[in-house]
């Protein structure tokens, strides 16, 4: 492989672009994590994490993936041949519905068509119709990140109160915190599941939940077995900076860097931000005579957008063409629409000029790819940047 010249364009909707603030916090020499140093960076840090989800409740910290997160939110509340009312907004939404059949609960599928999010009224009904209250948990994704389309979590919260139904509120938010706005508490989400590599800026390897009294009591009687995902000794270990087995050190350090940087832009910056660069990127794509995957306007994700091929082309064949000539990586298209989609990721360290690189690569990408498309997508979105 010969040198390519100038930075790769990470514009995968996850992992994301890492700030140089973020790689220099994490590249420092490892302390001993029972030390009284590290105690005091992980109070601090603990902290720092839960206005990010606008929480005063406990946030517990995995050395994991996403997935290993969301298996943490699943094992702590619920019990084997527990039923589960889970939505199904994308590739994400169905591997974590494969995930709990795995561990032996019993999801209740509300199906959907990935092309948009949940629909809190569906979920209303299928309460209402559990007349012994049989479903444990609702279990939705905040941003789809296969799909590009954003569920509404208030509604569902009110939908749950509606049907007056006991079941505890489980959120994927992995792809959407720290990039699209969320509330924990004022929302009533019992588990707020979330990864570091996206809107957090970090690299992969930490998985979070934020829990509510209500799910940290259920925990007390959860019976799937646990060990390594066990809440109860992170939350008796975390007061003191303490972790009961070796926490992932040096991406603490870029957790505490991150935090102080979205709370130095203000969130609702942050948020703002990503709303207009997925703005423009949809004018983009539209002046090119593409659909956008989501289909429905109040639900288009702030993080990524989803771009329907036109028939006859792949998607895969255009995203290999991009990273050989222009070096920029996008996001395929996963599960169903394999080949039909490709996502543009415009979230975390990201900023004007970058999207237009990033739209530029593309629409070059279109024309050495022969993919048939109108001209001026990047420059409709550089008329909605310069004058907004
Ligand atoms: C990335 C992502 C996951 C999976 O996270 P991993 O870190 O790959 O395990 C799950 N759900 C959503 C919505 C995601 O974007």
């Amino acid at each position: 492989m010969s040198y390519k010249a100038g930075p790769h364009f990470l514009q995968i909707p996850g992992p994301s672009n890492i700030p140089g603030r973020v790689l220099r916090a994490i590249e420092r020499p490892t302390m001993d994590h029972r030390g009284p140093s590290f105690q005091d960076l992980a109070v601090e840090v603990l902290e720092k994490i839960r206005p990010i989800f606008k929480t005063s409740q406990p946030v517990v910290i995995f050395p994991s993936s996403g997935t290993g997160a969301w298996e943490a939110a699943l094992v702590n509340t619920l019990s084997p041949g527990d039923k589960v009312l889970m939505y199904e907004t994308g590739q994400f939404s169905n591997l974590w519905i494969e995930l709990a059949s795995r561990l032996g609960l019993e999801p209740e599928i509300c199906e959907g068509d990935w092309r948009g999010g949940a629909i809190a009224e569906v979920i209303e009904e299928r309460l209402l119709a559990d007349k012994t209250k049989q479903i444990k948990a609702v279990c939705i994704v905040h941003n789809e990140t296969s799909t590009g389309a954003l569920s509404n979590v208030k509604a569902v919260r009110n939908a749950i109160d509606n049907a007056k139904h006991p079941a505890l509120f489980l959120v994927d938010t992995i792809s959407g915190l720290g990039s699209a706005d969320y509330k924990h508490d004022e929302w009533g989400v019992d588990v707020t599941i979330t990864g570091s590599q996206k809107g957090l800026m970090l690299p992969p390897g930490l998985g979070f939940n934020a829990v509510s009294e209500k799910a940290v009591a259920a925990s007390k009687s959860a019976k799937l077995s646990r060990s390594y995902w066990d809440w109860a000794s992170q939350l008796a270990n975390n007061p003191t900076g303490n972790f009961p087995y070796t926490p992932a050190t040096n991406l603490l350090y870029g957790l505490l860097e991150a935090c102080d940087m979205l709370m130095e832009e203000g969130l609702e910056n942050v948020f703002a931000r990503h709303e207009r660069h997925a703005e423009a990127t949809r004018r983009a794509v539209r002046s090119w005579g593409f659909q956008i995957q989501c289909s429905e306007p109040k639900e288009y994700s702030p993080v990524l957008t989803g771009v329907i091929m036109p028939t006859g082309h792949d998607a895969d064949a255009l995203r290999s063409v991009i990273l050989e000539k222009y070096n920029m990586s996008l996001g395929a298209g996963l599960g169903k629409i394999k080949g039909k989609v490709f996502r543009i990721g415009h979230l975390g360290d990201f900023n004007d000029l970058m999207l237009m690189g990033t739209l530029s690569g593309v629409e070059m990408g279109l024309t050495s790819a022969g993919v048939p498309h109108d001209k001026g997508g990047a420059q409709a979105a550089l008329d909605f940047l310069a004058g907004n």
